[in-house]
């Protein structure tokens, strides 16, 4: 159940029904809108329902509305005119712009980062990713720098004015993190980890939350729903390829899914083409296709050097090859009215 205060409802009629709902033991999320507040109703039942009625009367409010799915601060009708919100630095994801993270899958080496993140920044990427903690497939394989990888991306993001992505894999990890990061990455592996995503919920930093490989978008909306709960409402999805029977692509990724979601969420989401194809040479069609279904941003991986990647060299891009993906994206954004990040620093 949301209720919806009328535009111009003063600050007292939206804590009066915050107020009235909580004492009767219910939580209440206030979701403050260009022109109105919402307030979203939690851990409501079906048969208590009847003890909120009185408050469709309350000074201010416009409307009770149901909601049918089982996410509610994630539904579109929280929010119809989506969710805009800064995630840093004056970038704002959900607006006009299509925002644009890329960099390597892990950091591996000074050298490395600091050359990727001056390339990328210069193609008009707004946040440097990379791994410090990974969520490797093998136990054998490269595991990440840890807090050295965190210290190394945030040095590069700073020296070329970009926002830092990175994956939390646990929520001991949150902590460091925080320090570190402007957005908390959760995996498509940890997409259901509901210990992690009520830790992301305690905190003050946008989350993009990755859709687990044979989740279903219900269950994406959901987990968004898990870190709302906690009262962080700065949540960015991710379509990244899932799980189907085909194997000739490391993943299948479901275009589909960015429409989808924008008709069931307000919440804004990514495309990362990357991971959803695992071949370098399909990645551009990905992107493109993607930014063309409406996706509010993209995250790329991104290699100086990918023959030598210690993980995911198969699909990184060389920087010569992002600079043109993101000169094609910038053609193709205005037919779906949007633009694609510019570089904050001229191009050399
Ligand atoms: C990554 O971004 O490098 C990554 C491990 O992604 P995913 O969780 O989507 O596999
Ligand atoms: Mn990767």
């Amino acid at each position: 159940m949301i209720i919806n205060m009328r535009a111009g409802a003063t600050e007292q009629e939206v804590n009066h029904v915050v107020d009235r709902i909580k004492e009767l033991g219910f939580g209440a999320h206030v979701i403050k809108g260009e022109e109105r507040s919402v307030i979203g109703i939690v851990g409501l039942s079906e048969k208590r329902r009847s003890e909120l009625e009185a408050l469709v009367s309350a000074p201010g409010v416009e409307e009770m509305v149901k909601i049918s799915h089982p996410f509610k601060l994630a539904s579109r009708s929280v929010r119809p005119e989506g969710s805009i919100f800064e995630i840093g630095k004056g970038v704002v994801v959900g607006g006009e712009r299509v925002v644009v993270a890329a960099g390597p899958c892990a950091v591996e080496s000074p050298e490395q980062i600091h050359d990727i993140a001056a390339k990328v920044a210069q193609s008009g990427a707004k946040l440097l990713r990379g791994g410090a903690f990974k969520p490797r497939s093998s136990p054998y394989s490269f595991q990440g720098m840890g807090l050295d990888g965190l210290k190394l991306l945030r040095e590069a993001a700073d020296k070329n004015g970009l926002l830092v992505v990175s994956e939390v894999m646990d929520p001991s990890q949150i902590d460091i993190m925080r320090d570190y990061v402007d957005v908390m990455q959760v995996g498509a592996r940890n997409m259901q980890n509901y210990h992690l995503l009520r830790g992301l919920g305690e905190i003050d930093k946008p989350v993009l939350l990755k859709r687990g490989m044979s989740a279903t978008l219900e269950e994406l909306l959901l987990s968004a729903e898990y870190i709302m709960a906690g009262g962080n409402y700065r949540v960015i999805l991710c379509e990244r390829g899932i799980r189907t029977f085909d194997t000739y692509l490391r993943n299948t990724l479901d275009i589909a899914a960015i429409p989808v979601v924008k008709s069931l969420s307000h919440l804004p989401i990514f495309a990362d083409p990357s991971h959803g194809t695992g071949r370098r040479d399909k990645v551009g069609a990905m992107a493109r296709a993607a930014v063309a279904a409406g996706a509010d941003g993209l995250i790329i991986e991104v290699h100086p050097d990918p023959e030598r990647a210690l993980s995911d060299g198969a699909q990184s891009l060389y920087p010569d090859q992002f600079a043109q993906l993101m000169d094609e994206v910038r053609l193709i954004a205005p037919a779906v009215h949007r633009s694609v990040t510019e570089p904050t620093m001229a191009r050399v």
